[in-house]
């Protein structure tokens, strides 16, 4: 602010002084890039370097333009200074539209519709695309625009064209439209009167300099708030009570312009002002006006990719916030000491000698980070990802083994019964190795079996056991607890990992284990508080799954070949999708299958599993397939988390298109485990087969059958992962996991542009924590810190 006066008075000096001294003058030209940089736009600042050695007159007229984006510059940093009424964002939260008197009650029913409450929801409510409704010169327009025309009425007729029933003749300036409805209702007759003055939005079609435009909307008068504008178009998707009208987008857009003119001033920039500087970032009122009602100079392309500086300024906010709290978390989980597990030099070698094979490079190195982490006083928080059967239980060991021979105490948590003692078996076995015996912990264990491993935990005697929610009863107390390793991260709350880490002595290292590989973009975005170790290899000799692609009417020939794996004494499995109780669309439930399946194998034993069973029916079920009763398991994807399952070769994939890749992926990783070839076949509806009419639906057909051919062709997780990631802006990936990573409010990390912004925020927010670990010094930012992620991730404040 001081540099924008200072440059403002020297600029005027400039001005004021004669031309001889005005072209001798030097140095100007650094003095002011130096004072200007960060709140003049960029391209001034590149003109610049230039000025110098301009000649006189040029020189004269550059800065008499600077002056005025200096004055602007001016008016807009004090803006924010001179407010006396400061209003912190909580309050805007407090402020509930509904008590508000500007609005009329057909407004605040729209905000209902949509869920919003506080003026604070409103502000950041993102429009989905915004519409062109600028007004426009007939005489200026190209074919395929849209806009907004005022416009005379010349005259209007029924016609009989295809579907067109109304054909109206408008004029403007020294320009004809002809203008058709596929309607001739009476009131279109009484609208449009010769000589008449009105408006018409809609698409313009110019075939040989024919101006023509098809079903416009229609309006007697000029409405400042929605005419002549950008428009925002927001989801009315909501509560379905409320119900919508054509008009219920106009209330919307009618009450948030009110909110915003009348609230907007109060609400306060929470951003460090370097960094606004640093990247051009416009202050935060005019992000959010802009975000909602674009000046009309922006460019629409632009405004619908978010790429003005409005919008991905605001973007950077919310990527930054995560960041902040991601940061900040870490710091919280760092700042308890953890023990110290004593290891080895050699440990690694010694560990791998008394496996029955070679450890991958990938595996070695995770191991090696792990163990470099245990051996520290802070605690551990890492994630080892690498898809299903990648490996990760031997190196999950690595570290139980290393714990135990420094005579600490490791818990194993998994998610169900059936993965606890299929993780059981796995540990012993490599444990064995080692001398240490692990101890299986479950509910279903009989209560004196419980009592007795309560007592060696207790004592310190058992150092590994592995279990499930079983672990975290009160009466269990551990002796020297130092590592917890859980299995599937996102199966297990918070608040079980909590209850765990309260058990021991000292904060515990942990080990996450997920079979869900992450794209580099999503890691950044939502593991910030993890470190990571990957693992790609897939152990030697391993075959990848083959998978075709199929017809729902080719099924024939898979029927012939799931006879003669079951001859073989093979095993299948059959993955529905699983339809969510809101999803209208007619789909074929796991039961119908079920039905089908046991009508073609009439005498095989088909067995169904559904997501309304109980845990235990599940368990049960899974359990007795895994021992190879049943010959075809009918299920929806209850079964993604990890059961192995090695007498299975088949996996058929029901309404294929239904599912992300990486869901799957994971699927298909299930079988061909064991000495058996595996086989995975993707079923689409047979309407697959045949072109569409529609030109959207055509797109979206060939969408989705390029979409299920990467899995045809690699069988590389993350390359998969990040298709998945690419193609989620077509929005036909229904209800995968992943979507929920996207969106952070207004930012969606399937664009580019968020991509690139989301390694900025990155960057500043460990620049703003390295300097300011726990945000003492950012109230403002703590509190929406706290405010967006406090529950979510756990976080304790730390003033
Ligand atoms: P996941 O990553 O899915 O948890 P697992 O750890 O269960 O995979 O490993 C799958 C199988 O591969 C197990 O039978 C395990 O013993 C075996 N395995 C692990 N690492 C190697 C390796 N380096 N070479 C050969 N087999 C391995
Ligand atoms: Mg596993």
């Amino acid at each position: 602010m001081k540099n924008l006066n200072t440059a403002k008075q020297i600029i005027q000096k400039a001005l004021n002084s004669d031309d001889l001294f005005l072209e001798r003058i030097t140095g100007l030209s650094e003095t002011l890039n130096t004072l200007l940089k960060g709140y003049i736009p960029d391209g001034f600042i590149e003109d610049l370097k230039d000025l110098d050695k301009l000649p006189v007159k040029k020189k004269r007229a550059f800065l008499d333009y600077l002056y005025k984006a200096v004055e602007h510059a001016v008016n807009i940093y004090s803006e924010n200074r001179q407010e006396t009424k400061k209003v912190l964002p909580k309050e805007l939260k407090d402020i509930t539209v509904n008590n508000l008197k500007i609005l009329k009650p057909i407004e605040k029913r729209a905000f209902k519709k949509v869920g919003l409450r506080t003026v604070y929801d409103i502000f950041f409510f993102t429009p989905k695309k915004y519409e062109d409704r600028r007004l426009k010169k007939l005489g200026k327009v190209k074919d395929g625009e849209h806009g907004l025309f005022e416009v005379e009425v010349v005259d209007i007729k029924k016609i009989k064209k295809g579907k067109l029933k109304t054909e109206l003749k408008v004029k403007q300036d020294r320009y004809f439209m002809n203008v058709f409805f596929v309607h001739d209702k009476p009131f279109l007759f009484s609208f449009f009167r010769k000589g008449k003055k009105v408006y018409l939005y809609g698409k313009i079609s110019i075939f040989k300099k024919d101006i023509s435009m098809i079903q416009p909307e229609i309006f007697k008068d000029f409405d400042p708030i929605i005419h002549n504008r950008i428009l925002p178009v927001y989801s009315l998707k909501g509560d379905s009570s409320v119900k919508i009208t054509s008009q219920t987008i106009n209330h919307l857009r009618r009450g948030i312009f009110k909110i915003l003119k009348d609230f907007l001033n109060y609400y306060t920039d929470y951003m460090p002002e370097d960094i606004l500087k640093r990247y051009g970032y416009p202050d935060i009122k005019r992000s959010i006006k802009n975000l909602h009602f674009p000046e009309n100079y922006l460019d629409i392309i632009q405004l619908n990719n978010f790429e003005t500086i409005y919008q991905k300024r605001l973007i950077f906010d919310d990527l930054f916030i995560l960041q902040l709290a991601q940061l900040y978390r870490k710091n919280i989980l760092r700042s308890d000491p953890a023990e110290k597990i004593n290891i080895k030099e050699k440990f690694l070698k010694e560990f791998e000698s008394k496996l029955p094979f070679d450890l991958t490079e990938d595996q070695k190195k995770s191991i090696s980070e792990i163990l470099s982490d245990l051996s520290k006083p802070i605690p551990m928080n890492r994630l080892v990802q690498g898809d299903v059967g990648s490996g990760k239980t031997v190196v999950a060991a690595a570290a139980v083994v290393a714990a135990a021979i420094d005579n600490k105490q490791s818990a194993v948590m998994a998610p169900t019964e059936i993965l606890a003692s299929q993780h059981y078996l796995t540990f012993k076995n490599i444990l064995k190795n080692f001398g240490i015996t692990p101890y299986l912990l479950t509910g279903s264990l009989p209560q004196k079996e419980k009592k007795k491993i309560y007592r060696l935990i207790h004592s310190g005697e058992a150092k590994v056991v592995i279990g499930t929610h079983a672990l975290i009863q009160d009466e269990l107390k551990f002796k020297n607890l130092s590592l917890v390793v859980v299995d599937e991260q996102h199966r297990f709350g918070v608040i079980q990992r909590k209850a765990l880490i309260e058990k021991s002595h000292k904060i515990p290292h942990t080990l996450i284990m997920t079979a869900t590989p992450i794209p580099r973009t999503l890691q950044i975005a939502n593991f910030g508080d993890l470190d990571i170790s990957t693992i790609k290899q897939l152990p030697k000799g391993r075959k990848p799954v083959e998978t075709v692609l199929l017809y729902e009417d080719e099924k024939k020939a898979l029927y012939n070949k799931i006879s003669d794996e079951i001859k073989k004494g093979r095993q299948v499995f059959v993955v529905y999708p699983l339809i969510e109780e809101s999803e209208k669309i007619d789909l074929k439930s796991a039961e119908e299958g079920y039905k089908q399946w046991k009508s073609v194998f009439p005498d095989r034993d088909v067995l169904l599993l559904h997501g309304k069973m109980s845990q235990e029916e599940k368990d049960n079920i899974m359990e007795s397939f895994r021992k190879g009763k049943g010959d075809i398991l009918v299920s929806t994807t209850v079964i993604e988390v990890g059961v192995d399952i090695p007498n299975a070769s088949i996996m058929v994939i029901e309404d294929a298109h239904r599912f992300g890749l990486s869901q799957i992926h994971q699927l298909r990783g299930r079988i061909g485990r064991g000495q058996y070839e595996g086989f995975c076949y993707l079923i689409l509806p047979s309407r697959f087969k045949r072109k569409f009419e529609n030109k959207d639906e055509e797109k979206r057909r060939i969408q989705t059958i390029e979409r299920l051919k990467i899995l045809v062709k690699t069988s590389d997780g993350f390359k998969i992962a990040e298709e998945d990631l690419k193609i989620r802006g077509g929005g036909d990936i229904a209800g995968t996991a992943q979507s929920g990573k996207l969106n952070i409010g207004i930012a969606d990390l399937s664009r580019n542009t968020d991509q690139k912004i989301l390694q900025k925020a990155k960057y500043e927010a460990e620049m703003l924590i390295n300097k300011d670990p726990y945000l003492r010094h950012h109230t403002v930012l703590k509190k929406i810190v706290f405010e967006r992620y406090g529950e979510r991730f756990d976080l304790v404040n730390i003033g």
